[in-house]
């Protein structure tokens, strides 16, 4: 049976270590985040909104071209669909709702591509309620469309100018926030990721996904499980919510697809399962990248989303356990398999997403198998990228 316990441990990882000052913030949110979701006045106000807002159910696709190629059946979950396009929507909508029910007032986020605080900004502007987004001062340089989208939605963006002013530089710099202002501020974390309850919390949110998808598998298939489930890992929220309802379903594959760079053993990669050892980052004890004295190592990967030295503490239950397979794909795999899924479906995927399914050439299956591909967002935020390898693919 795999569940989160009392304390928040996935098996050995999770928890909540945080310095002692957060200690009133993660309680309160502790306490009640489970007793306010399950609250009918809570799920009618989410669901509306997953319904009316973000445009849910998002499709089950059964792709025939995908399918004819890779002589399997292939569903693909249109999470690009949503607005905002991606799944990040889903967990926003929800802890928006929760920080309502808390009587926050004020919402901080760290964003490193930025897609976390557009969709941040988004909810947030949707309630009325001041964001903040920290973002490293790198990153505002690198992901210009998204921070004028963050401001047009009427968010401030924050630099973070410590250390490589990057993610894990906003991060440091949210949670200093938060301890600044314990009363009035809830601070949305983007994944699966950060003390105990955010890695359960985000991964209840996002379970929508795998909730739709079991209805929509028994009325396309007859049944309820496919055989796989493929979805990319960056922190592993999508992962988290295509994976949530099948879990503890032995008979279904998960396969938990992450980043190579520019290849696992090149210096520059984001394959946390692989090179990644026990240690505790933002709050949880998982599997991050770090040297042997344990300083944390600079991931790399072309995509941004998935550009994280560690997985959420419930990924690495999943592995170690045995539970999920993972498989690491190169910045080249991804994008071959981006324009590949553009030509034979005409659906542009996230760069991330893109990773997901260029695991569909290195897992092994049968022709009766249906396997479902979680598409996680739409690729228009990286037509920059895909131009420059135009005349490569
Ligand atoms: C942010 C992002 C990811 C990675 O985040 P997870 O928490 O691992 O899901 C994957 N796909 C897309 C489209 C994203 O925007």
């Amino acid at each position: 049976m795999i569940a989160i316990n009392e304390k928040g441990y996935y098996g050995e990882f999770g928890g909540a270590y945080i310095p002692e000052m957060l200690h009133p913030n993660i309680e309160e949110l502790r306490q009640q985040y489970v007793q306010v979701m399950e609250e009918p006045a809570f799920q009618r106000e989410f669901r509306h909104l997953l319904k009316d807002y973000v445009g849910r159910p998002s499709p089950l696709y059964l792709a025939e071209r995908l399918s004819g190629h890779y002589k399997a059946t292939i569903y693909l979950k249109r999470e690009d669909l949503n607005h905002t396009g991606a799944h990040k929507i889903n967990n926003t909508i929800g802890q928006i709702l929760m920080a309502r029910r808390l009587g926050k007032t004020r919402i901080i986020a760290e964003t490193g591509a930025g897609q976390h605080g557009v969709a941040t900004a988004t909810v947030c502007a949707l309630m009325g309620i001041q964001c903040i987004v920290y973002m490293g001062a790198v990153d505002i340089k690198r992901q210009a469309p998204n921070v004028s989208r963050m401001r047009m939605l009427g968010a401030e963006v924050r630099p973070a100018t410590s250390g490589s002013q990057t993610l894990k530089d906003a991060t440091n710099e949210a949670i200093r926030d938060w301890i600044n202002n314990p009363v009035d501020t809830h601070y949305i974390i983007g994944s699966v990721v950060g003390p105990h309850p955010y890695p359960d919390m985000v991964a209840r949110f996002q379970s929508v996904i795998s909730e739709e998808m079991k209805w929509q598998l028994e009325e396309q298939t007859g049944r309820e499980n496919p055989d796989a489930i493929v979805a990319c890992v960056g922190g592993g929220s999508n992962a988290a919510g295509a994976y949530y309802h099948y879990l503890n379903e032995k008979e279904v594959r998960l396969i938990a697809v992450e980043a190579a760079g520019h290849g696992i053993h090149s210096g520059e990669s984001a394959a946390t399962s692989v090179l990644g050892t026990k240690g505790i980052i933002h709050g949880s004890r998982t599997l991050l990248m770090q040297t042997p004295d344990g300083q944390i190592t600079e991931p790399y990967s072309l995509s941004a989303g998935l550009d994280y030295p560690g997985i959420g503490p419930l990924h690495a239950h999943l592995i170690a356990s045995g539970r999920a397979e993972a498989i690491s794909i190169t910045d080249d795999e991804a994008l071959a398999s981006a324009f590949f899924l553009s030509r034979k479906e005409g659906i542009i995927p996230a760069l991330e997403t893109a990773h997901a399914f260029a695991a569909l050439d290195k897992m092994e299956y049968s022709p009766e198998d249906v396997i479902v591909v979680c598409l996680s967002g739409r690729g228009d935020k990286d037509l920059d990228t895909y131009i420059q390898h135009f005349d490569r693919f």
